[in-house]
């Protein structure tokens, strides 16, 4: 009997190896107990919220019992929340924008999917860096399109524009980028990202259907070394950002996010519109009541940066004395360490069998290597260096 799509059911066994992983840390955690083992694997921010968070919540409870404290509004987000959002950001992205610009949707994740609703036609083509998050390709698959993934410099997995420019075809509508990244913790610099819009333009002119360049933002906040983010919004006039509250303000659970179109895009109310309508039909509705409530008294407030700091210090002393090869991550809470052996699934079996969790490469598009997530508490990361020398030794 089908009770599933054929394609979930190749989705669920595809990844069959993420969920052997999961398995075995589980079983790890129940046999030595959750504190013996050193789990690297989720990207799951572990630092409280900021203080204005709980204080909000409390007077939240305090006013519950209005009516429509928690109603519907309209799908793009509460009209104080965006116009809030677009003075923030003006200042960020270094540009300025109105409330019209923008729409909050339920985390990036719901961004992207609302994005690729209003401008994928089935068979279009979304070009990505490698490696990359691997819900890109579901995110593009949902509506049609076709996840291109496009090699890095091998390096220091900084972008390599020329090899964006050939990947690209009569259907490519979308290049997507993510800095700082996951799972590489590399931040284009902006004479890079003013090449690819140089290249884009170059492209796009000309084309009925220009390529958008979608920069997905989650960890624009986490920057190391006083390492600058730039914006792509004045880079290009078919730039759009997809941003997060999940990180900086600790808020994954909470679901808010948001889109911004580059104001420099003629006629943008149209693709706003359609995402504000695609955000309606896709189910999401609205962002969260409460998350946007939130965000609007914490915007400006980030988590403890300083905390994520020290432990990328920690985890870059205890893999460098362990004997592995890596690439200082400049942003985000990731280190993305090249496999002792080629086949990076045989090494972690070794790491696992050490109690320390990583994540493959494979899961990102690049075998070979593995990620470690270092959102967990210092001691974790210094108690795992016996277990990582092990692995490389065995
Ligand atoms: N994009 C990247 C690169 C991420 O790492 C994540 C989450 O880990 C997301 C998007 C989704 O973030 P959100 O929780 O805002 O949906």
């Amino acid at each position: 009997m089908k009770l599933v799509t054929e394609q979930m059911e190749q989705f669920l066994s595809g990844g069959a190896w993420i969920r052997r992983i999961f398995e075995q840390g589980l079983e790890l955690k129940q046999q030595y107990g959750e504190d013996a083992v050193c789990d690297f694997s989720l990207g799951n921010p572990d630092l409280p919220p900021p203080a204005v968070v709980g204080e909000c919540l409390a007077e939240m409870a305090q006013q519950a019992d209005k009516p429509f404290a928690f109603g519907y509004m309209p799908n793009p987000g509460y009209p104080a929340v965006r116009a809030a959002l677009a003075e923030h950001l003006a200042k960020e992205q270094g540009i300025a924008l109105t409330a019209n610009d923008l729409l909050l949707t339920c985390g990036a994740a719901g961004g992207i999917n609302v994005f690729f609703r209003a401008v994928l036609t089935p068979g279009d083509e979304v070009i990505c860096p490698i490696p990359y998050f691997v819900e890109y390709g579901f995110y593009a698959g949902n509506h049609g399109g076709v996840l291109k993934p496009v090699p890095t410099r091998p390096e220091n997995f900084d972008l390599d524009i020329a090899a964006m420019e050939a990947a690209i075809t009569p259907r490519t509508r979308v290049v997507l980028i993510n800095s700082p990244n996951n799972p590489t913790g590399q931040v284009y610099s902006a004479e890079t990202l003013r090449e690819l819009a140089a290249m884009l333009t170059r492209v796009s002119a000309g084309r009925e259907r220009p390529i958008y360049l979608l920069a997905d933002e989650p960890y624009r906040f986490l920057a190391y070394d006083g390492v600058d983010v730039p914006s792509v919004l004045p880079l290009y006039s078919y730039a759009v950002v997809i941003g997060s509250f999940s990180k900086n303000l600790s808020l994954p659970g909470e679901r808010v996010g948001y889109v911004v179109v580059s104001p420099l895009l003629d006629g943008r109310e149209k693709l706003v519109s359609a995402m504000v309508f695609a955000n309606r039909i896709l189910g999401f509705v609205n962002a969260p009541a409460v998350g946007q409530s939130l965000l609007l008294r914490a915007l400006g407030q980030e988590v403890d940066r300083s905390i994520y700091a020290r432990r990328r210090e920690a985890m870059a002393g205890v893999l460098t004395r362990a004997g592995y090869e890596f690439v200082m991550p400049r942003g985000a809470f990731y280190f993305f360490p090249k496999s002792p052996e080629a086949d990076e699934l045989a090494f972690l079996k070794r790491l696992t069998a050490e109690r320390v969790l990583a994540v493959p490469g494979r899961g990102f598009g690049l075998p070979g290597y593995f990620r470690l997530a270092f959102c967990v508490d210092e001691t974790v990361i210094n108690r795992s260096e016996a277990g990582f020398a092990k692995a490389l030794r065995a």
